[in-house]
């Protein structure tokens, strides 16, 4: 669209010089600009950032035209064009709808509670054959997402697929101007964001709003709510359902070991048709896309084998860790140009000094020169320095690679690959593994990634994303956050959190040893890092990282500084630790005087920040207790000001801290545990756990009555029983508390008691009431069904130690949803 275009549209003032210029792009976030000279970078205030802080960055990536707020402060940058409006989301959907008036085309809009992404990308695999479709990458469904999607239509596009999600009244409207869609789909009513919402029917009524101009609304009959309000639809309804006079009547269904059979009749013809799943949800998600390919043209024949084929999405990207101390990152999301973006801003993100890879097999189906052409100025853009291509199509069009100055190694097939490949290519690489289906490219992810026994802690990169949002949500503007990575992220993993945290935009890290603070800088970490317990023998491994010390006392703080009298440094950032009440570390009340003497008129260092740890913010009776920690902290802040000269950051609040004292925040906090998901304080916060602890089944074995179980006989049998060993023991971090009925797991969606003593590398657990047990079989130990809690309460401990004590011989998964 010309930026002349946009003007006009947003009723503002336009000048002269402005006439031509193309805007092919809208970005909303610095970190995914693709061509920033034709990019209209739209500032926008989410409850996690307030996109007006990035303009500088945005500017010297060299976007030149903006819409911000009428009301913001803008930096005066030299030939930059803003549009100031009162609104800049509403301008955004503005501009995105009059975009798609534009097009004449059959646009599907999809929404309802559950399935829409999935029914949106069935979709897109049965059309796509016929049409050439838009869609939105993955489920970026939201009042941004859409926009965002809706806007890459295209000419070429015959048809497109959009999905739509709200969570509140008031949202839908918005999303049907951006969409306008020709046809819909309501998958179902659940209970997804019911809290949103006056009511069951409230919610229906805004979500149907989607559909307001549309033609045609497919709806499965089966909800009295739903039923309503088809009947009052003035378009066409295409329901499906068992009631007769049905667009599409289903006859009779039946279930097979791994697909259902259903007889249909649509317009007076009646034909069998199978589906490859037998779960509710994928049925109704089926049963929807073979009505709106019916209704879109298509013949029973096709779809019945095109829909064959249909598998269940899977949604996550995985990181593992690979051989050679690489890092995979296995993306077997639908392939397309799109979802390799997506992919790759990942990668990305966890490069640091790490060369970036790409395995990628050709894309699915037949796709154009140019479509290749695309592929190569992204991978290239995205900082790939070897692409691994499978296949023959794409190595056809190798020569846009080389232009890049990519290196590239090609390969007919998966097969070929895993014979030939020189795995020391990939020492230390991260790596992208996407591929279409019919290459397999699970078995490259099998064969590269490090041998595993089967024990896995899986963090969510997600949910610990959401919960550090959670936070940031809760703090007033300006108050920074530094997050506490000590014993490598509770016990998670070091390098691949702080580089996430780093790209969220956190302010701080802190660690506890020097150690840890090298092992995130040479994992590309650049944020600022405190050191909680610097050691005098590490000062020059310390400074030599660019880490800041916590300095305690007298002693340690002089011993710093003459260390930093012989490299010649000066202004070092340094930190404070007062003891206000902890008597573990810090300059106490009485230490003040000394302190106070040694930071006078100190050229050496910079204090950066002042803190103190607030000894039972979890606890409303030590209240008083918290309180004056904080008084005794504030004096003794005001007085270091006083002789400093100059202002620092203050910070006391840990996680429970900051949910229970929000008077005590101060100008930064520090989070720990709640980013993984537990809150610390017995207030519930909507969190989400941040790691699952995994293990498999290695063997299930008859027992008869009175046999015992384990070392020691201490668990006798009081009928026959069915005993599962699963790989985990105490030498993993399963405590022997758990033995003997104390513990539970979590398997075959049913919870199982320890039985016997746990051991060393293994536990066994009853499983006798649980049908068709097999080996192999994944267990929950910790996650979403028995929490942390409930484990850490067992064992008369606190989560803390459940967390820091999985030992390092489990093996760390990142996942992202
Ligand atoms: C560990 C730690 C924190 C974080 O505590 P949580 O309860 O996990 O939030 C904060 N400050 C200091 C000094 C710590 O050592």
């Amino acid at each position: 669209m010309l930026l002349r275009e946009i003007v006009q549209l947003l009723k503002l003032p336009h000048s002269e010089e402005e006439k031509e210029v193309q805007i092919d792009w809208l970005g909303t976030d610095t970190r995914q600009l693709n061509t920033p000279a034709t990019t209209l970078f739209v500032a926008l205030k989410t409850s996690k950032r307030d996109g007006h802080q990035y303009l500088q960055q945005a500017y010297d990536l060299g976007v030149r035209c903006f819409l911000v707020e009428q009301s913001s402060l803008v930096p005066l940058f030299p030939h930059t064009r803003y549009l100031q409006v009162d609104d800049p989301l509403a301008a955004m959907q503005l501009i995105v709808a009059t975009h798609r008036a534009k097009f004449h085309i059959p646009v599907i809009g999809i929404t309802g509670s559950n399935g829409k992404t999935i029914v949106k990308e069935w979709l897109y695999q049965i059309l796509q054959p016929d049409f050439d479709c838009c869609r939105n990458p993955r489920s970026y469904n939201s009042q941004i997402g859409v926009p965002l999607s809706v806007w890459a239509l295209q000419p070429h596009h015959q048809l497109a697929l959009f999905e739509a999600g709200i969570s509140t009244t008031g949202e839908m409207q918005n999303l049907q101007k951006v969409i306008q869609p020709t046809l819909g789909i309501f998958t179902n009513l659940g209970a997804a964001h019911d809290e949103g919402f006056e009511s069951r029917e409230a919610k229906l009524h805004e979500k149907w709003k989607l559909f307001s101009e549309a033609k045609a609304v497919i709806c499965h009959t089966n909800d009295p709510l739903i039923d309503a309000k088809a009947a009052d639809f003035t378009g066409k309804v295409i329901d499906w359902g068992k009631q007769p006079g049905s667009w599409l009547q289903v006859i009779a269904q039946k279930t097979e070991a791994t697909e259902t059979q259903f007889e249909c009749q649509q317009d007076g013809k009646q034909f069998p048709f199978r589906l490859p799943f037998i779960d509710e949800a994928s049925l109704e998600n089926g049963m929807h896309c073979l009505v709106a390919g019916l209704y879109l043209g298509l013949s029973v024949e096709t779809l019945q084998s095109r829909m064959g084929q249909l598998q269940p999405l899977q949604m996550r990207l995985e990181w593992k860790k690979g051989i050679l101390q690489s890092l995979l990152l296995n993306d077997s999301y639908s392939y397309d140009i799109h979802s390799l973006e997506i992919a790759l801003n990942h990668l990305q993100q966890q490069a640091g000094h790490n060369k970036p890879v790409a395995i990628l097999s050709d894309l699915p189906g037949q796709a154009s020169a140019e479509t290749y052409q695309r592929i190569a100025v992204l991978l290239a853009k995205k900082g790939i320095r070897l692409l691994i291509g499978v296949g023959n199509s794409m190595k056809q069009h190798e020569a846009f690679f080389q232009e890049l100055k990519m290196d590239t190694l090609w390969f007919t097939d998966t097969g070929s690959l895993l014979e030939k490949l020189d795995r020391h290519l990939l020492e230390k690489a991260v790596v992208l593994v996407k591929g279409a289906r019919i290459f397999t490219f699970e078995k490259i992810v099998a064969s590269l990634q490090q041998q595993q026994h089967e024990t896995l802690l899986e963090i969510n990169l997600s949910n610990l994303t959401h919960n550090l949002n959670i936070y940031r949500q809760s703090l007033p503007k300006g108050v920074r956050i530094m997050v506490m990575l000590k014993a490598f992220g509770y016990g998670s993993t070091d390098a691949e959190l702080g580089r996430r945290l780093q790209h969220e935009g956190v302010d701080y890290l802190a660690v506890a040893y020097t150690d840890e603070g090298i092992a995130l800088r040479q994992g590309g970490v650049r944020l600022p890092i405190m050191v909680m317990n610097p050691e005098p023998g590490a000062f020059a491994s310390l400074v030599a990282f660019d880490l800041e010390p916590e300095l305690y006392a007298a002693g340690i703080l002089e011993a710093f500084l003459r260390h930093l009298s012989v490299t010649g440094k000066t202004q070092y950032p340094i930190h404070i630790k007062l003891d206000t009440g902890m008597h573990r570390l810090g300059f106490g009340q009485e230490d003040l005087p000394a302190l106070l003497e040694l930071l006078k008129e100190q050229p050496l260092i910079r204090v950066k920040t002042a803190f103190t740890h607030l000894v039972a913010s979890e606890n409303p009776l030590h209240d008083d207790f918290t309180n004056q920690q904080a008084a005794l902290f504030r004096e003794a802040c005001t007085q270091i000001e006083q002789v400093l000269g100059y202002p620092f950051i203050r910070h006391a609040a840990n996680t429970a801290g900051i949910t229970r004292h929000p008077d005590l925040h101060f100008d930064m906090v520090r989070l720990g545990i709640g980013l993984f998901g537990i809150s610390g304080a017995f207030q519930s916060i909507p969190l989400l756990p941040a790691s699952r602890l995994l293990t498999t089944v290695s063997q299930v074995k008859k027992v008869a009555a009175r046999e015992s179980v384990g070392y020691g006989r201490q668990a006798i049998l009081e009928r026959d029983s069915k005993i599962a060993t699963v790989r985990i023991g105490y030498a993993d971090g399963y405590r022997r508390q758990l033995s003997n009925g104390v513990g539970h797991m979590y398997l075959r969606n049913q919870r199982v008691p320890v039985v016997g003593n746990v051991c060393m590398d293994m536990t066994m657990l009853d499983v006798t009431d649980l049908p068709d047990v097999l080996p192999g079989d994944p267990v929950e130990v910790f996650g979403t069904q028995i929490t942390v809690k409930e484990l850490a309460e067992l064992c008369g401990t606190i989560p803390y130690e459940i967390l820091t004590g999985i030992s390092q011989r489990v093996k760390r998964i990142l996942v992202e949803e």
